[in-house]
C-alpha cells in the first residue's frame, strides 16, 4: 500500500532529541523551544513566535487573544477542518462563512464583502493544501473595516502570495507542525504575531494564564497549549531542511501533473499567477464525466494499493454545529461538490517517482 503521507526523519531529528533526553530538558522549557520559536517567526518574517501543542490550540489561543465580545462574528470559509470553527466558537465567538472558489479551493474573496456586518471582529483565511488565500482583496476588507485577520497557514509553510510569505499576513498567524504538515514536530503548532501586547495574551493562553507577578492568582482562563522541548527540538531539525522539503513538494505536483493532465475526468490543483503554491497535499476533483464520487474512486483506489484521503466535509453540513443553531439553512455549492468529488493523493515528504507512477497506474484502472 502506498500511504498517503510520510514524515522526513534523519539524523539531526534524533541528534536534538537525544541531547533532550541526555539533559533532561523534556517538557515545555528549554534552548530548543527559543530556538524553535525565534527561527520560525524569523523564516516567516515575523517579530514574535509563541510554540503551542498543536496547530488547533494556536488558532483557539489566537482567537482567544482577539477577546471577543460574545456574539462578535468570525467570517471564515466552508470549506476547512473544524479547527477553525471551533476556535470561534469556543471563545464566545459566531462563526460566519463564506465559499470556496472552484480552482483554488480557497475562500472565495467576492463574497467576502457580503458577510462583514457590525458585528464582525475578524476574517479567518485558511491557504487550503498548500496555495495560499487570495490577500490583496482580504487585507484591503480588513483595513477598510477595521477587522482582524487571524490566517490560517497550516498547510502552507513556505507558500508565497505575491512574492510575500503564507503566516506573515495576519495580525496573527496559526501553523500546525503535525506529522503530515511540511514541517513536523509530531504534534505541535505555533502562533506568529508582530504585536508585544498579543504575544503576552498567546503566552498566557498557553499556560493556564498563570501571571508573571503572583503565580496561581488569575484574571482570566486560560489553557495548558505548552509544546514540549522535544517537540521543539524535532521542529528546529525540520527547519533546517525546509527548502529541500518545498522542493519536493513542487517536484511531486510536477510529477502527478504530467502524468494527469491527458486525464479530463480529473480536476488537478492549480496554481494562479500571484501564487507559489506548495502544493501541501496533491487534491484531485472528479468530473462528471468519471461517472462515480471520490467515495467510490478511493475504494477502487485502495484494491490498488494506494491510500487516498477525502477533502474537507463543509462547516454548514456538520452536525454538530446544526444542534447548535448554527449554518442550519445555508448551502456552499462549490465547497459540497469538492467535498463529494474530491479526495488527495499519496503527497508525502518520501514519496518516489516510482511510487508516483504506481498511483497513477492505479488511477487509470480505478477511471476506466
Ligand atoms: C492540520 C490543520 C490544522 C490543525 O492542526 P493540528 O495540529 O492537527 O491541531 C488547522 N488548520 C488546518 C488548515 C490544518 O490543515
Amino acid at each position: 500500500m502506498i500511504p498517503v503521507n510520510e514524515p522526513d526523519l534523519g539524523a539531526l531529528e534524533l541528534e536534538y532529541v537525544n541531547d533532550c533526553l541526555a539533559t533532561g530538558w523534556i517538557s515545555s522549557a528549554g534552548n530548543y523551544i527559543d530556538a524553535f520559536e525565534r527561527e520560525w517567526a524569523s523564516y516567516c518574517g515575523r517579530t514574535y513566535g509563541v510554540a503551542m501543542c498543536n496547530g488547533t490550540a494556536a488558532l483557539s489561543a489566537a482567537v482567544a487573544a482577539l477577546r471577543l465580545s460574545p456574539g462578535d462574528e468570525v467570517i471564515l470559509p466552508s470549506f476547512t477542518i473544524i479547527s477553525c470553527a471551533l476556535a470561534v466558537v469556543e471563545n464566545g465567538g459566531v462563526p460566519v462563512l463564506v465559499d470556496c472558489d472552484p480552482d483554488t479551493w480557497t475562500m472565495n474573496v467576492d463574497s467576502l464583502a457580503g458577510k462583514v456586518t457590525g458585528r464582525t471582529a475578524a476574517i479567518m483565511p485558511v491557504h487550503i493544501y498548500g496555495h495560499p488565500a487570495e490577500m490583496d482583496p482580504i487585507q484591503e476588507l480588513a483595513r477598510a473595516r477595521g477587522l482582524a485577520i487571524i490566517e490560517d497557514a497550516a498547510e502552507a509553510h513556505g507558500a508565497r502570495c505575491k512574492g510575500r510569505l503564507c503566516g506573515s499576513f495576519g495580525e496573527m498567524s496559526c501553523f500546525s507542525f503535525y506529522a503530515n504538515k511540511i514541517i513536523t514536530t509530531g504534534e505541535g503548532g505555533m502562533v506568529l504575531t508582530d504585536s508585544p501586547e498579543l504575544v503576552e495574551r498567546l503566552r498566557s493562553q498557553r499556560n493556564l494564564a498563570f501571571r508573571p507577578e503572583q503565580r496561581f492568582f488569575h484574571t482570566e482562563l486560560g489553557h495548558n497549549y505548552r509544546m514540549t522541548n522535544i517537540q521543539a527540538a524535532i521542529g528546529l531539525a525540520q527547519l533546517r531542511k525546509i527548502e529541500s522539503h518545498l522542493e519536493k513538494k513542487r517536484w511531486m505536483a510536477n510529477a502527478y501533473h504530467e502524468r494527469l493532465k491527458a486525464f479530463d475526468q480529473l480536476q488537478l490543483p492549480q496554481e494562479r499567477a500571484w501564487a507559489w503554491n506548495v502544493y501541501w497535499m496533491y487534491g484531485v476533483v472528479l468530473r462528471a464525466s468519471a461517472g462515480m464520487d471520490a467515495r467510490q474512486f478511493a475504494d477502487r483506489l485502495r484494491q490498488n494499493g494506494v491510500e487516498t484521503r477525502p477533502f474537507f466535509l463543509g462547516m454548514h453540513q456538520q452536525p454538530v454545529f446544526h444542534r447548535m443553531g448554527l449554518f442550519a439553512e445555508e448551502s456552499y455549492p462549490v465547497t459540497e461538490h469538492i467535498a463529494r468529488y474530491g479526495l488527495y493523493l499519496p503527497s508525502g515528504l518520501t514519496i518516489s517517482e516510482d511510487q508516483i507512477d504506481q498511483v497513477c497506474d492505479a488511477i487509470r484502472k480505478a477511471l476506466s
